[in-house]
């Protein structure tokens, strides 16, 4: 915009200024890139910050641009959109978002969506077919094992899984196994698995897929939510796509609910057509919320994992306690998923697996009896979160497949917070000696 408007009629001009993303040879880090990356202030009357932008529509210059956006919109000539179109299937609050959200990764594009689940959704829809084959690791996230086998299913699209800690052989086992049912549209990973924690080798993955389905090869797809986009960044080992629930650490305050897809351009564009479709797009607001978020996003990781380790040590050697399920333990440890972790983590993350002495007369005790830490599902807030998985996120798995997964009467899951971590541990402390 060279001939910026100047409604003030000061006679000064705001001039549009360049996204200064290097100074020199340096490339700026995306802690820093968080408060300006994708945003002109002299686009928006000189705010500082993005203005909510509620409009459900834009306007075109002439015929011919709205013709040239259709052109994008529809596939006719790839890339997308050049402008804004329609609110359903863009706005400048998602696309500051979605231009952020890619630096993380340093990937080509992103996607924002309504919820986690509408970007896995979306995702799913665009790759898969009536006949087709997703080869996912287990267990995942409960609604997208739902998705896949009873709703997917539906509509004859089949699965196969392999448990997360597999090797590549058992990976590539599995791959073939499926090949033989149909196209294997889709790899799909979770890493960590929850409430497990175990790790899922997405190197291993990758090369099972290029030795076994390289006629043509399906996208390998990753839901980073528990370490992403800080700890874990799965494109550079190789994933094609990273998928997030936003409402955990990219929110991080436990005030909205969004997804995102992340990735090269050419699996985002098919993915954007299908969003477009559907209308899974985040809204204005909630896409400014998460720009706010992700300013401070690197502090409040950074903080919760730091208290979730000192919370750990504490907890580890208390005498109600049976051990601590925490990723920060396998650092040193001389393992296949202690190799995984070093290769693929940069940080454990701030969720834990407490289990204590007895079963659930001794969990809820300790719930209850909790002061600081809250009684709610969910994780990456900036407040500590405690639940008890087999009485409330895992009721209704099987019997014996919780006692495969290690949900136990004992287990207590929990999220920390940045807290003060000394009072965390005083209440940790206090709830353990109620029990
Ligand atoms: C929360 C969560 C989801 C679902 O995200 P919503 O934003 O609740 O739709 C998917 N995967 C993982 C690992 C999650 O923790």
């Amino acid at each position: 915009m060279d001939n910026a408007e100047d409604p003030a009629g000061t006679g000064a001009r705001r001039r549009p200024r360049p996204d200064v993303t290097a100074i020199g040879n340096r490339r700026l880090r995306p802690a820093t890139l968080m408060m300006g990356h994708g945003f002109d202030p002299a686009l928006s009357e000189g705010a500082l910050k993005p203005p909510i932008f509620l409009t459900s529509t834009f306007v075109f210059e002439s015929a011919a641009e709205g013709k040239r956006h259709f052109e994008g919109v529809t596939g006719r000539r790839p890339g997308g959109a050049e402008g804004l179109v329609y609110s359903r299937f863009n706005g400048p609050n998602q696309e500051i978002l979605e231009d952020r959200l890619g630096v993380w990764e340093d990937a080509e594009d992103a996607l924002s969506f309504s919820s986690g689940m509408s970007a896995i959704a979306t995702l799913l829809l665009t790759f898969c077919q009536p006949g087709d084959m997703i080869v996912h690791s287990g267990p995942l996230y409960a609604a997208t094992e739902t998705l896949i086998a009873r709703i997917l299913g539906r509509f004859g699209i089949g699965w196969m899984d392999f448990p997360a800690d597999a090797g590549e052989e058992t990976i590539a086992q599995v791959m073939e196994a499926a090949a033989r049912k149909g196209r294997v549209a889709l790899v799909y990973v979770e890493s960590p698995a929850n409430p497990t924690n175990v790790l899922v080798d997405i190197e291993a993955v990758c090369r099972a897929r290029a030795r076994v389905l390289a006629d043509a090869p399906p996208p390998v797809a990753i839901d980073n939510t528990f370490l992403g986009p800080l700890w874990q960044k799965p494109l550079a080992h190789g994933a094609d796509l990273s998928v997030y629930s936003l409402t955990k650490y990219a929110g991080g305050h436990s005030d909205l609910v969004a997804g995102a897809v992340v990735g090269p351009a050419a699996h985002i564009n098919k993915v954007r057509m299908m969003r477009n479709t559907l209308g899974t797009i985040t809204d204005p607001h909630t896409a400014w919320m998460l720009l706010r978020s992700l300013e401070t996003l690197e502090l409040r990781m950074t903080r919760a994992g730091a208290n979730a380790a000192r919370v750990c040590d504490f907890l580890s050697g208390h005498p109600k306690v049976e051990r601590v399920g925490y990723l920060g333990f396998l650092a040193g440890e001389d393992s296949h998923q202690g190799a995984i972790y070093r290769r693929q983590c940069s940080g454990a993350g701030s969720t834990l697996s407490l289990y204590l002495k007895g079963g659930e007369k001794e969990a809820f005790a300790f719930l209850d009896a909790l002061v600081i830490a809250k009684l709610a599902v969910s994780l990456g807030g900036t407040e500590t979160l405690a639940s008890h998985p087999a009485a409330m996120t895992h009721l209704s798995v099987p019997e014996a497949r919780k006692a495969a997964l290690g949900i136990t009467d004992n287990l207590v899951r929990i999220s920390i917070g940045v807290e003060d971590p000394d009072d965390l541990i005083a209440d940790f402390e206090q709830a353990l000696a109620a029990i």
